[in-house]
């Protein structure tokens, strides 16, 4: 017999994982689908120091190794699965990975956001060759080397910081002159001696055969291009990107509501247009997207959805045990 679960999560970052907890510890028979490693963005941030009551030590791998134990401990079932497709136009809702169909009576859409790309030629093909989107996976193939950091919000000032303890030289560059981060960071930032700034600037080529060697400069104000080679002895540079984030929703079109972004909308209590469906963390059109609002997010989705199988979904299919093992 075909298994109903009670709520399937889509993505195991800390949305995810906290709807799983929430909802396996209300005893609902609960599954978490997950492409990756669990822990979304937040298992490649070396250092998390706002979220509440953590420590100078608490690092993005070390909070999901525990939000992954916690869920884990109440019996929330993951699975390493790439959701590709889903149908929400019934009260049992379809899920389908590119290995097999799942079913559910609700689901909590949890799969998040990815980095923003530049767009320029040589951006993807040198990804992974001296291109990267995450400092704590790649800062360390830069030990000695330059490197330079593209964005000017809060992720670009702090992974540059990060950086700076690994290559020989950090460059910031931010298309203007002023910054989306705070102004403390900002100031911290500045006083980093091997940390420097090219403002008002903007990538428009990255070069290399096989592995990054060069880059293409323009500066805004001027029109200017320049072009930056790497260090005869290095050989290569790295080029870190963080110019922000876009929702993972492509999936959803068309079947959930979304802002012009692509970002989900919900309400108060993370509860999409259509009834059973929840979107909560990165995903969902918000204020604050950090790890304390999509934990928050991901519990109430699973009190939400704990609600809405016992008053709703029960009503709508009463004859709902005799189709499915729900155990
Ligand atoms: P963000 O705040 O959206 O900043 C993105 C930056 O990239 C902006 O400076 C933007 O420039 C620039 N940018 C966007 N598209 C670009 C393009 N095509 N080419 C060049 N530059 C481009 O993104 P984020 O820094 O990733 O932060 C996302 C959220 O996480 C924010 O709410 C942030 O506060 C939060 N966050 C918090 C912490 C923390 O509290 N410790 C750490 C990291 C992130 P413009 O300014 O010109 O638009």
């Amino acid at each position: 017999m075909e298994t109903l679960y009670d709520v399937a999560i889509i993505g195991a970052g800390p949305a995810g994982l906290a709807a799983g907890l929430y909802a396996a510890r209300a005893k609902l028979k609960t599954v978490i689908f997950e492409k990756n490693k669990p822990g979304g963005q937040i298992a490649i941030t070396h250092e998390v120091a706002n979220y509440p009551a953590s420590d100078a030590g608490s690092t993005g791998p070390g909070l999901i190794e525990k939000l992954v134990a916690q869920s884990d401990g109440f019996g929330a079932e993951r699975k390493k699965e790439n959701i590709v497709s889903v149908d929400f136009s019934g009260p049992v809702k379809v899920i389908n990975s590119a290995s097999g169909t799942y079913r559910a009576k609700a689901v909590i859409i949890a799969n998040g956001a990815q980095p923003r790309k530049i767009g320029c030629p040589g951006e993807a093909r040198l990804t992974g060759k001296g291109v990267s989107y995450c400092a704590t996976c790649d800062a360390d193939f830069f030990t000695g080397f330059e490197v330079f950091v593209i964005g000017g919000g809060e992720s670009a000032i702090e992974e540059a910081m990060y950086l700076t303890k690994f290559a020989r030289k950090v460059t910031l560059v931010h298309r203007r002159d002023a910054f989306r981060a705070a102004q403390s960071i900002v100031d911290k930032a500045r006083n980093i001696d091997n940390l420097e700034f090219l403002l008002d600037t903007t990538v428009e080529e990255i070069k290399g055969d096989g592995i990054v060697e060069s880059v293409v400069f323009k500066n805004k104000v001027t029109g200017e291009l320049s072009e930056h080679f790497a260090d005869e002895d290095d050989g290569t540079f790295g080029i870190f990107v963080f110019i922000g984030f876009l929702p993972t929703s492509d999936m959803y079109k068309g079947i959930v509501d979304m802002d012009e972004s692509g970002y989900i909308i919900t309400n108060d209590n993370m509860q999409t247009n259509i009834p059973g469906v929840f979107a909560a963390g990165d995903i969902r059109v918000k204020s604050l997207r950090q790890m304390v609002t999509a934990t928050a997010d991901g519990s109430i989705a699973a009190v939400q959805a704990d609600k809405y199988i016992e008053n709703v979904f029960e009503e709508l299919m009463p004859e709902i045990d005799q189709q499915y093992a729900t155990a």
